[in-house]
């Protein structure tokens, strides 16, 4: 029952309709016995400052941060974390005593998703397909995972550039910017990739016939591939994968665990039990 009690938390984004979050929380909450409410805010276009000093005003105890503010937010943070400022985006902001701190769970999102489909990473080639906002969580999390090597192939070379220009002057890994022509030549990095995360908005509802690469030969030679879209359950791209004999995996397992971290940032953490049961729910209730 919600009372004078009950601490407040939510989701800011611009739309903010569609959102899963309030689902995943609130279930997380209630398993745990907490007195919390989780809810989204519709904040507007050029509203984020009196959001956030609504946030202040009304004592929300934290806040998850979806697009398009995963960015701007941060300049609003007394601190920002360096998991956070690496993948440059907030989405999740803790009260920390009197201050405002940063973090971004997509990073552990990934990683526990993968943990859970018995994924190794550890001296692998991994193939990155896009190079737009999350494809840098998905860098930070190969490199902290240990991956030799990323070839990156994006539809904007610049992007792609950019984006192995910072995999370079941050970590060990080594990065190449790889075209269409390449993937299927088979020759050089491309013959050590066997494993995929596809990070472009390529195939996601109402566009699922899109595939970013569709009728590529790379498909022969992955064990798994990841797609971080998650409506539809399904995409182009993770068919193709299955019908080459790979393993294809869905970004909901991404979303669920991204959601798990930023709950036990703000209330600590949750019996393993409790994460087992609402990541079936969840499952259950997002694949229909
Ligand atoms: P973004 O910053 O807008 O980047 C979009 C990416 O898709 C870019 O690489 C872009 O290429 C590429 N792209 C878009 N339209 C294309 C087209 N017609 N042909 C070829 N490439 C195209 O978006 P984002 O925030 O990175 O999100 C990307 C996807 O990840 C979305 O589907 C989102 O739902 C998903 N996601 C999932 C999770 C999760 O928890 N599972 C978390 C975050 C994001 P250019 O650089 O050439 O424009």
């Amino acid at each position: 029952m919600i009372t004078g009690h009950t601490a407040v938390f939510g989701v800011i984004g611009n739309p903010i309709e569609h959102t899963f979050s309030p689902f995943l929380h609130n279930m997380l909450a209630k398993e745990a016995g907490l007195d919390m409410v989780y809810t989204s805010f519709h904040v507007k276009e050029g509203q984020l400052e009196n959001a956030f000093k609504g946030l202040n005003g009304l004592n929300i105890q934290g806040i998850n941060v979806t697009i398009p503010y995963k960015l701007e937010i941060m300049q609003y943070m007394d601190e920002v974390k360096t998991a956070a400022a690496n993948v440059g985006a907030v989405n999740t902001v803790v009260r920390e005593g009197d201050k405002f701190v940063g973090y971004n769970t997509d990073v552990f999102g990934l990683q526990m998703s993968l943990e859970r489909e018995g994924v190794t990473l550890e001296g692998k080639s991994v193939l990155i397909i896009g190079a737009g906002g999350v494809s840098r969580a998905v860098a930070v999390m190969c490199a902290e995972a240990g991956v030799k090597s990323v070839a990156i192939i994006n539809r904007t070379i610049e992007k792609a550039e950019i984006l192995k220009a910072f995999i370079e002057d941050k970590y060990e890994m080594s990065a190449e910017v790889i075209t269409r022509e390449q993937l299927d030549s088979g020759e050089g990095i491309v013959k050590e990739l066997s494993i995929a995360i596809q990070t472009t908005s390529v195939g996601m509802s109402p566009n699922v016939e899109g595939n970013p690469l569709e009728g590529s030969s790379i498909y022969s030679q992955l064990d798994i591939a990841v797609d971080l879209i998650y409506n539809p359950g399904e995409t182009k791209f993770m068919s193709e994968v299955r019908r080459a004999g790979g393993i294809a995996v869905n970004g909901l397992g991404m979303l669920y665990y991204q959601g798990v971290m930023a709950f036990e940032l703000w209330q600590g953490k949750l019996d393993p039990s409790i994460v087992n049961k609402c990541y079936d729910v969840f499952m259950d209730k997002m694949s229909k």
